[in-house]
């Protein structure tokens, strides 16, 4: 069965896309840790990202580091920082996730609220910062 993150690949779920290329997608997370966390996945599914081979893993990373400078341009954070995890969603994806303060609680365990249009607009805003 196709996992939720192909789905939103395919448009079957909706999502607050960011940025999109041949190989990769990049969405907000609906339960983001801060402001602008955004999720980027390779199209390829994939469980555990370190199955993916050398040049994918390369591949998705170099894609990372774009969306990573676009939310830095984007939102001026102090930076962006990384978490890999991928206990709930069996497809290898990067958290990227913008530290604003230096005592922010970076952990996947802490969620912010933000409504539909808010995540809609950061969404747009990011976007228009990327350069892929
Ligand atoms: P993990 O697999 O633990 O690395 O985290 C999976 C992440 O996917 C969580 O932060 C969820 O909030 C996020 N997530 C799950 N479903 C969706 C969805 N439909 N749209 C955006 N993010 C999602």
């Amino acid at each position: 069965m196709a996992s939720i993150f192909t789905k939103i690949i395919n448009r079957e779920i909706p999502s607050f896309t960011v940025a999109e290329d041949d190989k990769h997608y990049a969405f907000l997370d609906i339960n983001p840790a801060a402001r602008g966390h955004t999720l980027c996945i390779p199209k390829k599914e994939v469980d555990y990202l370190f199955d993916l081979s050398a040049e994918e893993l390369s591949e998705l990373t170099q894609f990372s580091q774009k969306v990573a400078k676009g939310l830095d341009l984007a939102l001026e954070p102090i930076r962006t920082g990384v978490i890999v995890e991928g206990m709930e969603v069996p497809h290898a994806h990067i958290h990227l996730i913008p530290i604003y303060t230096p005592t922010q609680n970076f952990s996947l365990g802490k969620k912010i609220s933000m409504d539909e249009g808010e995540m809609a607009e950061l969404a747009e805003t990011i976007s228009k910062e990327i350069r892929l």
